[in-house]
């Protein structure tokens, strides 16, 4: 099972589109255990939902997902900085004074490039959005360096250092196994 979920916003109503692939319907009738579940990030998979308007679609994502579903794993394709509201294209942001963690302890902030604008409030609305869209999650492939998805490695005070995005600090705060797009480069998927 496949879900594409972004949140948008109309007017002054908010809309959750879902869209799936393979999703069974007699979940209600036949109830089983639930199936394991994995996010991925929706730019990974050709989304244009990036702060400039464009995606990061990737063939070997793709092969990831597919594997994933081979595995019967549910996918979920999330995208928390529209799930936050931010729109796209939107302003870049990037973390200040610290780390995605340091952000949820209120240490460190995220703010727009351009005026310093603080979208720390936002970007944790768009990660609890997400989470909430997979509270199940326990693996996740997620967009390097992103100020919410990266993983490990993202930009910091205008260098890219270690430590996770907003979402991605979530995500590992809940044990959640992560890892990103250029992990594939180890021929596990990529070659096209
Ligand atoms: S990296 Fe994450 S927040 Fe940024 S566009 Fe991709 S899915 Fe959205």
């Amino acid at each position: 099972m496949f879900i594409f979920s972004l949140l948008r916003l109309q007017g002054n109503s908010e809309h959750l589109t879902l869209g799936t692939d393979g999703m069974n319907d007699d979940t209600h009738t036949n109830p089983r255990p639930k199936p394991a579940v994995a996010v991925v990030s929706a730019c990974l998979l050709g989304q244009p939902c990036r702060y400039d308007g464009a995606s990061k679609g990737r063939a070997d994502v793709l092969r990831w997902r597919a594997r994933q579903l081979a595995a019967g794993m549910v996918v979920v394709a999330v995208c928390p900085e529209e799930l936050g509201e931010l729109g796209t294209p939107r302003p870049a942001a990037e973390l200040t004074g610290g780390d995605g963690a340091a952000a949820w302890r209120g240490e460190a902030t995220v703010r727009r490039v351009q005026d310093h604008h603080d979208v720390t409030a936002a970007f944790q609305r768009g990660a609890r959005r997400a989470l909430a869209l997979a509270p199940t999650v326990t693996v996740a492939m997620l967009k390097a360096r992103s100020p919410s998805c990266g993983v490990g490695r993202t930009h910091i005070d205008g260098a890219v250092r270690s430590g996770d995005g907003v979402f991605a600090a979530l995500l590992r705060h809940r044990g959640v196994e992560m890892r990103t797009e250029e992990g594939l480069e180890d021929g596990e998927g990529a070659g096209s």
